[in-house]
């Protein structure tokens, strides 16, 4: 050891160039073969949190290159150019070519080397990894190097695996896919998982390779729904394949609602119908059409949807207002339709609140909208609902007529209606969030 500690004194000097030289060599293939978007909307907003309520500090633009470090509710941590780091709404993102078939694939070298949530050894332990395993390798610094790991970013010491000359994703000769109507899901990362939900937590249909196609079938926030050859279908992550001919439209994303997440609650569901109108038929089923036509338009100014249901189940209101307050809803809108004791003794549009504080602007911001409605409105009410009470988001409860009143019930029942809602909910939305 001493002799070791002389020739290093003596030869420091050499000693680190060569150490120098190592790193440097292997730190610029990583961090060209980072796990890099590209920027296809006009513009998207850079914030310092992940979330709409965080401070914009800027913003990027059509082309820029961002390298994705982390994700957090739907939020992808980027570091931009000089190397300032921020956050983007993920869903702003998802027409770019996400190049993650030259990620570089490195093998551990050491038994159960541990996986942390950061890039520091005090930081939450997010599992480890068996010696010889390979690894995803997403972005190298001098001592650490982020890893794909379970499908989200993990880090690892970057002395304790070893790089390697091969790349994560199939070899792109084959992609020269044109017009056809089947799009294609090409898998990137090894034992990748069909699930059969658009969920982490989603039970595995099948662990798949590196290089197998799926047929594209439709697209779930970050998930894609997938057909199998065998046709099974379920769910893939977006972050884990890449998609041939993705051509959907270019959205402009400068606006502030493109950025929100909005939960839509549509009421009631399965057991519980919700008030029943003088034809035989239910709240439930017209809450749910409602929600939908909604989601539509919004969807349209980019922002995030989340319904509580997008069939006829049951859901406690407990869930509902937990799904609210985990995902950071920007907005939470709950829809019903009243009903009076008697039939024909109520009419109109009310909007309720909780928490003036927390939720009165919202409702004021519709409410302005609702105004000019078929259906009378009677403006915005104060009242303790369980949703809107136990519920930390912005939120409220929408009573959009009363289905047991036949004049109300006309309008209720028509697609005019329905898509006035939508249009006036989608302009509210757009004014609360300006
Ligand atoms: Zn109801």
């Amino acid at each position: 050891m001493k002799k070791f500690i002389k020739f290093f004194m003596k030869n420091r000097i050499l000693v680190a160039i060569l150490l120098l030289l190592a790193l440097s060599s292997w730190s610029t293939v990583a961090l060209a073969s980072a796990n890099a978007v590209v920027v296809q909307s006009d513009s998207v907003n850079v914030r310092v949190g992940p979330g709409l309520a965080y401070a914009n500090m800027g913003q990027v633009k059509k082309g820029d290159k961002l390298a994705i470090l982390a994700e957090k509710n739907k939020w992808y941590q980027v570091r931009l150019s000089g190397d300032k780091i921020g956050w983007i709404a993920s869903w702003l993102i998802d027409n770019t070519d996400v190049s993650s078939a030259t990620n570089k694939v490195g093998i551990v070298k050491v038994p159960n080397t541990t996986v942390f949530k950061n890039a520091d050894a005090s930081s939450n332990v997010l599992g480890t990894i068996e010696q010889s395993q390979k690894v995803t390798i997403m972005y190298q610094e001098q001592d650490w190097t982020q890893i794909l790991y379970n499908g989200t970013a993990g880090w690892v010491k970057s002395n304790f695996i070893q790089g390697t000359q091969e790349t994560s994703g199939s070899s792109n000769s084959s992609d020269t896919t044109s017009d056809d109507d089947i799009k294609k899901v090409t898998v990137t990362q090894p034992n990748t998982k069909l699930r059969i939900e658009p969920d982490q937590s989603g039970r595995v249909v099948k662990t798949v390779k590196v290089g197998k196609q799926f047929d594209y079938l439709s697209k779930d926030g970050k998930w894609y729904k997938v057909r199998d050859s065998d046709g099974s279908v379920g769910y893939v992550a977006s972050w884990v394949v890449t998609i041939s001919g993705t051509k959907s439209a270019v959205k402009s994303a400068s606006t502030n609602i493109s950025e929100a997440t909005i939960v839509l609650d549509p009421g009631h569901g399965g057991d519980d119908s919700g008030a029943e109108s003088n034809k035989s038929t239910y709240e439930k089923n017209f809450t749910l059409a409602y929600a939908k036509a909604i989601k539509q338009q919004l969807e349209q100014t980019g922002a995030r949807v989340v319904m509580t249901r997008s069939g006829d189940n049951s859901k406690s209101l407990g869930d509902r207002a937990r799904l609210s307050s985990k995902i950071q809803a920007d907005a939470f809108i709950s829809l019903h339709f009243d009903s009076s004791a008697q039939a024909d003794a109520g009419s109109g549009v009310t909007t309720y609140y909780y928490n003036k504080n927390k939720d009165g602007e919202l409702a004021d911001d519709l409410n302005s909208q609702l105004k000019g409605l078929s259906i009378g409105s009677r403006g915005t009410a104060q009242k303790d609902l369980y949703v809107l009470h136990y519920n930390s988001q912005p939120s409220v409860l929408i009573e959009l007529g009363y289905i047991n009143s036949k004049a109300d019930y006309k309008y209720i029942n028509s697609n005019t209606y329905k898509e006035q809602i939508a249009k006036d909910v989608t302009n509210g939305l757009k004014e609360y969030f300006k």
